[in-house]
């Protein structure tokens, strides 16, 4: 168990984006893309010093880079216009981060919003959008949420039989008909992040198995309230390849060409998100540029040799289009050192504001906000402050000298993170801000005590 530290003659800079210019992908780099160090060796991003941000915000704080999300933004959209030649639509997957300011940027960039729930069809309808920029994903939609997002002209991805049914007895209670749907389908390519396999069959919860589909067909061309538009598939999350997308646009043209034999009229094929983005200077995912040239071309070879017209082309990115964007700030408290074992830093956040490393053993990078050329000279072990031991947030974290009251920051916290943070201890979830151009805006106000009563009712018997 003796752990011999290695020479670490590094600091925080080297995480600094390399160059000014925004020609790189910023899901290949680990801060955003407007991160600088200011002439007290702080970390700037958009312009504001993030220790300033956190005595005026407090911490943990998430810290969401505008310039950054909309460089994004930008290249999924006008990556599509410049590579493929049919129309084309980048939804965003907004289970990565929800919330009405997110939403709001990310619409007048002009994409359209992948939604998952009631809750973030609320979400996205409070941000301004309409539902005709909505499309209604869910393995397990309830019928409310199916009436809720067809009366607001959302476009409702089927993912099982249950879906067709419950929208079929809807139908009467829904102004605008034929209801646009779209067909999932389990395509039999799976990603394990490094590697990926095909299969006729895929053991997944989500999408209709391919010996399903052919009557799915029949069933949704014999209903006058239905109006199938396009077919969808969605892989896997964090993949570095190009190829598993390649082949999802090759299967999704082939079931077009089966679908257009049962009369039905396929405009639209959606090959899910998925690309990765880097949590650590070993992640290699492709750019964004790169990652829409491949399954541009791939679409446009697909339709050329199944002689079809091009369809309107959807992608669906979520982490890759916010994972980049943000970091989390925190403040440094306790350090406990077990001898020749292992040394604790205990911060003031942790598994309730980033459950992704308990959940899933995501690896985190951090840099020391108020020490940014330090060098780096240990390596110890970032823990959160939940009761719970699993609670840590990086093991073997390379820090600088580090006191008390210092500003960590952990990157890459854009998708994933907000979304899935919870009130576990009955800590209340953190501020959020929004930086620009040297101001930073509050978009997600932090929790207080009374917020975490808001639910809590004690029955007269009880009193
Ligand atoms: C999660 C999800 C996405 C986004 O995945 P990322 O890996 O975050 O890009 C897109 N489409 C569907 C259906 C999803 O479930």
């Amino acid at each position: 168990m003796t752990f011999t530290p290695v020479k670490l003659p590094d600091s925080g800079l080297k995480y600094l984006p390399k160059s000014a210019d925004s020609a790189s992908s910023p899901n290949q780099q680990l801060l955003p893309i407007t991160a600088k160090v200011n002439e007290h060796d702080h970390l700037e991003i958009g312009g504001t010093d993030v220790t300033t941000l956190v005595e005026q915000y407090g911490s943990p704080l998430y810290i969401l880079d505008e310039e950054t999300l909309r460089t994004t933004c930008r290249q999924y959209r006008d990556g599509f216009k410049k590579y493929y030649p049919g129309e084309s639509q980048v939804i965003y997957a907004s289970k990565a981060w929800s919330c009405v300011a997110v939403c709001s940027i990310i619409a007048s960039e002009g994409l359209g919003f992948d939604v998952v729930s009631g809750g973030e069809v609320y979400t996205t309808l409070k941000a301004g959008v309409t539902g005709n920029k909505m499309y209604l994903h869910g393995n397990n939609k309830s019928a409310s949420e199916l009436l809720f997002a067809a009366q607001n002209n959302c476009t409702i991805i089927i993912d099982s039989w249950l879906d067709l049914e419950n929208l079929v007895s809807l139908a009467d209670q829904i102004q605008e008909l034929p209801i646009r749907i779209m067909l999932r389908l389990t395509p039999g390519i799976e990603c394990h992040t490094h590697d990926y396999i095909k299969t006729g069959h895929l053991d997944s919860k989500f999408g209709f198995d391919p010996n399903q589909i052919e009557a799915v067909f029949a069933f949704v061309s014999k209903q006058s309230c239905f109006n199938c538009i396009g077919l969808h598939a969605h892989i896997g999350s964090q993949i570095f390849e190009r190829q598993p997308h390649q082949d999802i646009a090759e299967v999704l043209v082939q079931w077009a060409v089966r679908a257009s034999e049962y009369g039905l009229n396929i405009e639209e094929l959606n090959i899910g998100g998925g690309l990765g983005i880097c949590y650590t200077e070993a992640d290699d995912p492709p750019s964004i540029d790169e990652w829409v040239k491949a399954v541009s071309e791939a679409m446009v070879k697909a339709c050329q040799s199944a002689n079809i017209a091009l369809p309107k082309l959807l992608a669906e990115p979520g982490r890759s289009l916010i994972g980049s964007s943000c970091v989390t700030a925190y403040t440094i408290g306790s350090r406990k050192v077990v001898p020749e074992i292992r040394t604790y830093l205990s911060v003031d956040g942790g598994m309730s504001d980033n459950p992704r490393p308990i959940t899933y053993q995501s690896v985190y990078r951090t840099v020391v906000a108020n020490r940014m050329s330090a060098p780096l000279e240990e390596t110890i072990t970032i823990a959160g402050k939940h009761c719970e031991s699993g609670d840590v947030l990086i093991k073997d974290a390379e820090l600088p000298h580090t006191e008390t009251g210092d500003i960590l920051v952990v990157m890459a916290t854009g998708a994933y993170n907000y979304s899935m943070a919870s009130n576990y201890n009955r800590i209340g979830r953190p501020a959020a801000v929004v930086v620009k151009d040297a101001e930073a805006n509050l978009i997600l106000r932090r929790e207080t005590y009374e917020d975490l009563l808001r639910q809590d009712c004690l029955p007269e018997r009880l009193r």
